[in-house]
């Protein structure tokens, strides 16, 4: 009994060839067989003899052709089956690749990755690995100017150059329409994402020629780490979007480490997104005003304009969160326009010998109107265009060259001014101070925090100073807090400075009263005898 089972099943599991053959075998010798014993080639002899019309010879000719051609049209038959296989399984295996591939790049899309970040948490028996996400920030920029086609075809340009980074411990996946992912492990320590971020920073630094076009992006990376992070394909994914979404934009590559607590903090961004565009809308972000000090006369040379939000539901809200907010979401060229016809009309009322000074973010420098909004609202309020200095950063600057440059030239031509802000943080370069016209380099106040504790920040700060004062352009270091520093700064030979040591921001309407008490003091200081 077990055996006839035993043969059912071989039968079964055996292949269609084998299984034809048998049923043939099994049906032509019995066939066969029975022929024999019936005498059936004798009879059919008798009968043909016997009937003289019926002739054997032709009977068996037509039945050797027949079979001839049945043979014939069985071989093209299984040829077709077997291009017909081919092509379904082709269409099978590119339906599968459609489902788990991005049909623009060919990377593996969000299913896939996860599916392979699940794999790698099964197999790595608790190995660290990361998980990094990659956004592309000012592809809506890109698409809103040169459309849809080079847009595609940069995401295409951005594939080729990350696939220079290609290991075998790396795996790259595209999943959203500006977002990559990345999956890097085995790693010893944090260290190692981090250097892995710095080369996919440097890896798309340089701008991409596409279509004839010539673009620069920014990127920004968020991490997370397995298991310390999570330990699902979708908690890594999701941390390391909120690290992402943590970085501020900005207009420079950024990367960093998702940290406990910034689940909270990313609900209150999310607030702020939400009622970002109604406060706008309602003028409630206005401009607060730091001064500018002459280093060596301790007098205030000018403001800078400092956006300040005060919500009745969240409170204070800094310009570093709701700025790269204001950025993403399309906001920030109608909040940049408004703020500055509100601290141009402040500034109306100060002496004509204070200047403005404006802080312009990547994104609006990247808008070709800009330049002529900036004239025709100075125009329409009345202050002088000498009054008025740009503070951009040398990441905006380089994130479209032509639109940059045409805007910076129709501005300086009218006497505006341009100041590098934070400088030494970006991709610090004197082909940008020499390439634009740029009057002022702003030293970033974290060298002037550490200046006194750290020699290399001395340094830093020293030879910045030299560079500039060797091409004719005046330097303010930014975030003064003592006097020592103001002291150092100004020894080295730095014109301006900025800082709570001087005045904090403060809203318009004390503006006046700062400078009259500045001038009392001045005056008492004179009165005084030596
Ligand atoms: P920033 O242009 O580098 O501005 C200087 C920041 O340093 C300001 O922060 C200022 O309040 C702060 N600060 C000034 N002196 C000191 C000091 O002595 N010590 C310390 N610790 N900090 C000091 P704030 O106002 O929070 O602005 C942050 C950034 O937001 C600004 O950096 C600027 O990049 C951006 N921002 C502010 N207002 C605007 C705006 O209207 N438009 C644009 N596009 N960006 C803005
Ligand atoms: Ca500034
Ligand atoms: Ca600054």
């Amino acid at each position: 009994m077990s055996r006839i089972r035993y043969t059912v099943n071989w039968f079964r599991c055996a292949s269609q060839a084998t299984r034809d053959a048998i049923v043939i075998a099994c049906i032509s010798v019995p066939l066969f067989v029975a022929a024999i014993e019936l005498d059936l080639f004798d009879k059919l002899s008798v009968y043909t003899r016997r009937y003289e019309h019926f002739e054997l010879d032709e009977f068996l000719l037509v039945l050797l052709v027949a079979g001839f051609l049945a043979i014939i049209y069985a071989w093209r038959r299984l040829r077709e089956l077997k291009a017909e296989i081919r092509q379904r399984r082709a269409a099978e295996a590119m339906a599968v690749k459609l489902t788990l591939h991005d049909a623009l790049t060919g990377l593996p899309n969000r299913h896939k990755f996860e599916r392979l970040v699940t794999d790698e948490i099964i197999s790595r028996d608790r190995q660290n690995f990361a998980v990094m996400l990659l956004r592309v920030d000012n592809f809506r920029q890109v698409i809103d100017r040169f459309g849809h086609a080079l847009g595609d075809s940069l995401l295409v340009a951005v594939t080729t150059r990350l696939s220079e980074l290609y290991s075998t411990e790396v795996v790259f996946a595209r999943i959203g329409p500006n977002e990559f992912a990345i999956k890097l492990g085995p790693i010893e320590d944090d260290e190692v994402v981090s250097e892995f971020s710095r080369r996919l920073i440097t890896t798309l630094a340089d701008p991409f020629v596409v279509l004839g076009c010539e673009i620069s992006i920014t990127v920004t990376i968020g991490i997370s780490r397995y298991p310390q992070d999570g330990t699902t394909a979708v908690q890594l994914l999701r941390r390391a979007d909120i690290a992402k979404r943590h970085l501020a934009t900005r207009g420079q590559s950024k990367y960093g480490l998702f940290e406990k607590g910034m689940e909270l903090t990313l609900s209150r961004m999310d607030s702020i997104e939400r009622r970002l565009s109604a406060a706008v809308e309602a003028d409630e972000i206005i401009p607060y005003f730091q001064p500018i000090v002459d280093l060596q006369t301790g007098r205030t040379v000018a403001f800078e304009s400092l956006a300040r939000w005060y919500d009745l539901q969240l409170g204070w809200v800094g310009p570093d969160q709701f700025i790269p907010i204001a950025e993403e979401c399309g906001q920030i060229v109608k909040l940049g326009d408004k703020l500055l016809r509100k601290a141009c009309l402040a500034a109306l009322e100060w002496p004509t010998s204070i200047g403005l000074s404006l802080n312009i973010s990547a994104v609006q420098l990247r808008d070709p109107t800009l330049g002529l909004n900036v004239l025709s609202a100075l125009g329409e309020i009345g202050l002088s265009p000498w009054r008025l200095e740009l503070e951009l950063t040398e990441t905006a600057l380089v994130s479209d060259v032509p639109v940059a440059r045409e805007t910076l030239e129709i501005l300086t031509q009218t006497g505006v001014s341009i100041a590098l802000d934070d400088f030494g943080t970006g991709h610090s370069s004197l082909r940008h101070i020499c390439d634009f016209s740029i009057h002022k380099l702003k030293i970033d106040q974290s060298f002037v925090r550490t200046m006194c504790k750290r020699h290399e920040s001395e340094q830093v700060v020293g030879a910045v100073i030299g560079l500039a004062r060797g091409l004719g352009i005046v330097t303010t270091a930014e975030g003064i807090e003592t006097k020592a520093q103001r002291n150092f700064l100004r020894d080295l030979g730095c014109q301006y400075g900025q800082g709570f040591l001087f005045g904090r921001p403060m809203p318009a309407q004390a503006v006046l009263g700062y400078l009259a008490d500045e001038a009392k003091a001045n005056a008492d200081a004179r009165s005084i005898p030596a």
